[in-house]
């Protein structure tokens, strides 16, 4: 006779709830996040221009684990201790362990520049965003200029520039400035991405200052290394993502803002009885972080826990081809693989498609509740990002255009 297991996956959106899905019914999985939506990250730009509404883009962690048979605990871990198997939440409850699962993703990095912390809005989650939008729909009803200042020009500083010029490309009083320490747009991608976008934004008032450093932020400006001074009504950050302290305080990582390093099979390298997977993990070859690896290695965990459990070989976690699919509002989408970029604002279906898709998967239409939520989904989407399309001469023809983007 086995003896049913007791399974602990801390933080629950795309790695752990994709992993406690996995999960089937043979051993305890106890769930514990402190938000109780699970968060559709990659779409949330969508928030700046109202395209897309908080509800569209949260899924309710409790409906989801209850219809699997396992527990949720709305809460935050705040000790994980692999040798003694226990942790421990933010409201007093200590819980046992016999495996734990580490997927708390990374935090805001605001690489204590002054006053980033204090005057600048965050881009991290469903709810900070819709602040953003909120705040620019405020400003554009009450001032006659509006200068916006973007800190990134990373893929969240670029999809955040394309939903203002959705919403805000024709509203007199717009400027915009969208700041990167390296000297193209969304480095780490080929260069000729980064261009692309700049070709693509120089009949509206967006300035980019490229390799240079935001030195401070104030609460109307933002001072650059290179001596120049923005004057701006509202920043966002989106300047990137650093490992919690989490991961240090448990003995995960080897020293602060560091990311967890784990086996090929995700494993802790210090803990047998610890995985850690999605951002929070760094793997031998580390990857970019990205929610489609998160959610693989999710599968992945939930695989060598039974191995685990059976005393079996564990199996190496296997990335799937890098891509991207970048949105700039309704100007143009580009898909990455490698170093192929193509472009076309008819790729902006094949991102809704992967939104769509991913939601129902996460939540199948198996009950009213479930099945009404995903029409709304589905149908909001189409009046939202379809009608504009297909009522717009102009736009129709520009759908049939999908393009190479050379050197
Ligand atoms: C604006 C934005 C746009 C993005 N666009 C894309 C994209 O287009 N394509 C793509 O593939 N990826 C994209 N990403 C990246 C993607 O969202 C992440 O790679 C993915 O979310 C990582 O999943 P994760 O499960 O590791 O962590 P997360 O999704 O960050 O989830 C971590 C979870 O852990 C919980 N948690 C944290 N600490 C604790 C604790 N102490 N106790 C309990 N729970 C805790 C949090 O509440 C959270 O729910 C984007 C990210 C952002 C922010």
């Amino acid at each position: 006779m086995t003896t049913r297991k007791q399974i602990v996956i801390i933080g629950a959106n795309f790695g752990g709830l994709t992993a406690a899905l996995r999960l089937r019914g043979d051993d305890d999985v106890i769930v514990i996040d402190p938000s109780p939506h699970f968060e559709f990250l990659p779409n949330i730009h969508e928030l700046l221009s109202g395209v897309k509404s908080p509800e569209q883009l949260r899924l309710s962690r409790q409906r989801l684990l209850q219809r699997a048979g396992h527990r949720f605990i709305q809460d935050a871990v705040v000790e994980l201790n692999p040798a003694d198997g226990f942790v421990q939440t933010h409201s007093g409850e200590s819980i046992q362990f016999d495996i734990c699962v580490v997927a708390v993703g990374g935090v805001n990095n605001t690489f204590g520049v002054p006053g980033a912390d204090e005057f600048s809005f965050p881009f991290k989650s469903v709810d900070q965003c819709h602040a953003i939008g909120n705040t620019l729909r405020e400003k554009f009803a009450h001032q006659e200029q509006v200068t916006i200042g973007i800190v990134g020009g990373g893929l969240e500083g670029v999809e955040s520039l394309g939903e203002i010029l959705r919403r805000y490309r024709d509203t007199p009083g717009l400027t915009v400035h969208l700041i990167d320490s390296s000297d193209q747009l969304l480095s780490g991608l080929p260069a000729r991405l980064g261009q692309a976008v700049q070709r693509r934004c120089r009949n509206y008032p967006v300035n980019f200052h490229t390799g240079t450093r935001v030195q401070a932020v104030t609460e109307t400006a933002i001072e650059l290394t290179s001596g120049e001074n923005l004057p701006v009504d509202i920043t966002i950050w989106t300047g990137g993502a650093t490992a919690p302290d989490f991961l240090f305080e448990s003995g995960l990582a080897p020293e602060a803002d560091s990311w967890a390093p784990v086996h090929q099979t995700l494993q802790s390298r210090f803990f047998d009885n610890v995985f850690v997977i999605g951002d929070a993990a760094e793997l031998p070859q580390p990857l970019s972080k990205q929610a489609y690896f998160a959610s693989d290695m999710g599968e992945c965990v939930a695989e060598n826990i039974a191995r685990f459990i059976q005393n079996e070989q564990l199996s190496d976690f296997q990335p799937s081809t890098n891509l991207s699919l970048i949105s700039l509002g309704d100007l143009d989408t580009y898909l990455v693989i490698g170093n192929t970029v193509v472009a076309g604002t008819a790729l902006s279906a094949v991102k809704e498609f992967v939104y769509q898709f991913n939601m129902a998967r996460y939540e199948p239409p198996l009950s009213l509740l479930s099945f009404v939520d995903l029409q709304i989904r589905f149908w909001r989407g189409v009046i939202e990002l379809g009608l504009p399309n297909w009522l717009s001469p102009r736009s129709l023809l520009r759908l049939g255009y999908i393009r190479p983007i050379s050197f």
